[in-house]
């Protein structure tokens, strides 16, 4: 089946059309006629349309190679630059096709041609699944099990994305997903300095307090604890909570893992109410110890507070 939209015919004439029936206050009105692509649909239930509108190409690129993977098919883009993309199926005979560009009537992106179903033969290993796509995939995974191995990959791409990845793309993708999710949590470390900063510049009477190893000046510093006390749960604690402390230790999930030790009393709603909290590497005496002289020192020794 061929549906095409009556912009599509040629990129001039497609323009023209466009700017004859534009209407710059009629943008918003005009985008409620067609359906807006949903960016949530979870992998398999892609559903593409004419007329379907589009934030931006790259949305629209990733939802026609996650919707053509999804369905084992492999296609090529014929054109693609800022302002359209044309995707055709590479099997030799199979008509599919999609075109999307801007569109000039509703102020965003849409699709103008839509040549579907595939009439070719759905294929086993799906060649569109390249390292890219693949790493991107397992990117929340790796975020969720640090520890998955290769095997899990490949169980995973199985059960939840319907292919068959060989030993040597998955272990492929596994290192460029490693280093995505290593790189970018690598980020948010450096960063802690100036979180620290902006939290004792807005919180008062708080203590942050983040340790780091430096064994010597020529190397930079890496992460060590941190310990966080804001003010106003000291004060809340010491208004309304019952004098007694429960300590817990917990680990985290990530990729440098770590351990999340924290102090915490019951509100008068008999609900958990936290004081401070601290990650460090591992739980140990000195760590305790290290937190435990912080919350003294934040919330006072008993015999201060009766
Ligand atoms: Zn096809």
């Amino acid at each position: 089946m061929v549906i095409s939209s009556d912009e599509e015919e040629g990129y001039i004439s497609e323009e023209l059309v466009d700017e004859c029936i534009s209407d710059d206050d009629k943008g918003e009105e005009e985008k409620a006629k067609y359906p807006e692509f949903d960016e949530k649909a979870i992998f398999g239930d892609i559903q593409l349309q004419l007329n379907m509108l589009f934030p931006n190409l790259t949305v629209f690129k990733k939802a026609v190679t996650d919707y053509n993977i999804a369905i084992g098919r492999v296609f090529k883009f014929v054109k693609n630059d800022n302002e359209r993309v044309r995707a055709k199926c590479r099997s030799e005979g199979c008509k599919w096709e999609i075109f999307c560009s801007w569109s000039n009537e509703v102020k965003t992106f849409k699709i103008k041609k839509f040549v579907e179903p595939h009439t070719c033969a759905r294929g086993f290993k799906n060649k569109q699944a390249n390292k890219k796509w693949l790493a991107a995939q397992l990117v929340d995974e790796l975020r969720s099990y640090p520890t998955m191995s290769a095997h899990d990959a490949f169980e995973w791409f199985k059960r939840c994305r319907g292919i068959h990845v060989d030993d040597y793309q998955i272990y492929r993708a596994m290192k460029l997903a490693r280093k995505i999710v290593e790189g970018s949590e690598k980020l948010q470390y450096q960063k802690l300095w100036d979180y620290c900063e902006e939290l004792r510049r807005r919180n008062p009477n708080s203590t942050f307090g983040l340790k780091v190893h430096r064994p010597t000046l020529e190397l930079p510093p890496t992460f060590d604890r941190l310990y966080i006390c804001f003010n106003a749960n000291v004060q809340g604690f010491k208004a309304g909570c019952r004098p007694l402390i429960g300590l817990d230790g917990c680990f985290l999930k990530g990729y440098y893992g770590g351990q999340l030790l924290s102090a915490v009393a019951q509100d008068s709603n008999q609900h958990f109410y936290v004081i401070a909290v601290a990650v460090v590497g591992q739980e140990s005496r000195d760590t305790w110890s290290w937190f435990l002289t912080n919350l003294l020192g934040d919330i006072g020794q008993y015999s201060d507070n009766g």
